[in-house]
């Protein structure tokens, strides 16, 4: 495949097929530069050199009913994670200020639970408002499990500017690694978050066992549900989780793959390079910056990640800029 082609055609507008995306992550290690290349093109087109930082704030840690097999706050899992049920606003609204410390454009507010309870909803509504009163720039991504339209209404009108409900990985393979709820589940609440305006964070987890279809089924999900945002994990199987143990198939260069997939099939949408980046990517991180235009800064819900030093200056080394919010 002439990967220089296949980027032009996406520049002038044109769109990639499934085969063509499949082509992506079967391509050979000696092409991997010629396909960054052409992702960082797409890339270079819709966001410059600018990488927009995240930072997350667990606002609920381990009491989640669900199974997801990857996920350490499952209260399924047997293992030493920090539980705690949902912050006060004074909390969450205070924690907005390590975002606005560490140059964030978005303050994600992150709670493990099936879906939001009338109580912790309201809390999360009127830390949204002081916090937009505050930082009116610092925009605002909640995660809070299943929603109703009246819930999404209610986040919307309190200023939440985004709402993340990630589909995980292909509907095909979605059992394998839920089943206390089902992949229509997770779309509805996905295409009620656009229903009601908010912007759509929506994205997935590699390395868990899924097929490399399985990873061009979920980048054609997304895009079919218009999604704003994409953020992209990779598998750092956790301690006391179904998937302790369990062999990480996915190297550096696949990893990389993925992500210039995702960017061929969703051109313009912001892709967030997120959890298990670091042990995954391991010293190839930087190149991740081709595909991808965003990251997540100073750890993740319950490990440690990168700390912001070192990925700001791992973005000025290799040539970004942090998009100020
Ligand atoms: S729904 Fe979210 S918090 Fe709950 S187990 Fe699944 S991934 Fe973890």
């Amino acid at each position: 495949m002439d990967w220089k082609t296949l980027s032009d055609r996406v520049l002038d507008g044109g769109a990639i097929t499934e085969t063509e995306a499949l082509a992506i992550l079967e391509s050979p290690d000696d092409e991997l530069l010629d396909v960054l290349q052409g992702a960082y093109r797409i890339r270079r087109k819709h966001f410059g050199n600018t990488v927009s930082l995240h930072l997350l704030c667990n606002v609920k840690s381990g009491k989640c009913p669900e199974d997801c097999a990857f996920c350490s706050q499952s209260t399924s899992a047997i293992n030493e994670v920090e539980r705690y049920d949902f912050q006060t606003v004074e909390s969450i609204v205070e924690g907005a200020q390590a975002a606005i410390d560490r140059q964030a454009k978005r303050y994600c507010v992150v709670s493990s639970t099936r879906a939001p309870s009338p109580g912790e909803l309201e809390t999360l509504c009127e830390a949204a408002i002081q916090i937009k009163q505050k930082h009116p720039d610092l925009e605002i991504c909640s995660s809070l499990g299943l929603l109703t339209e009246e819930k999404a209404i209610r986040l919307k009108e309190s200023g939440v500017d985004r709402f993340n409900h990630n589909l995980e990985t292909s509907e095909n393979y979605f059992p394998e690694v839920v089943t206390t709820h089902d992949f229509e589940e997770r779309v509805n609440t996905a295409k009620i978050v656009k229903k009601v305006g908010l912007d759509l964070c929506c994205g997935g987890l590699f390395g868990m066992g899924e097929s490399l279809q399985d990873r061009v089924d979920l980048a054609f999900a997304l895009a079919d549900l218009n999604v704003d945002s994409v953020p992209l994990n990779f598998l750092d199987p956790r301690p006391g989780t179904p998937f302790e143990g369990k062999p990480n198939p996915l190297s550096p260069n696949d990893c990389l793959r993925s992500l210039a997939m995702f960017r061929f099939v969703m051109p313009s949408i912001e892709i967030r390079i997120a959890g298990g980046r670091e042990t995954t990517l391991r010293g190839l991180q930087p190149l991740a910056l081709y595909p991808a235009n965003s990251m997540f800064t100073a750890g993740y819900l319950t490990t440690d990640g990168q700390d912001y030093e070192t990925d700001k200056r791992m973005i000025e080394d290799a040539g970004f800029v942090i998009q100020k919010a």
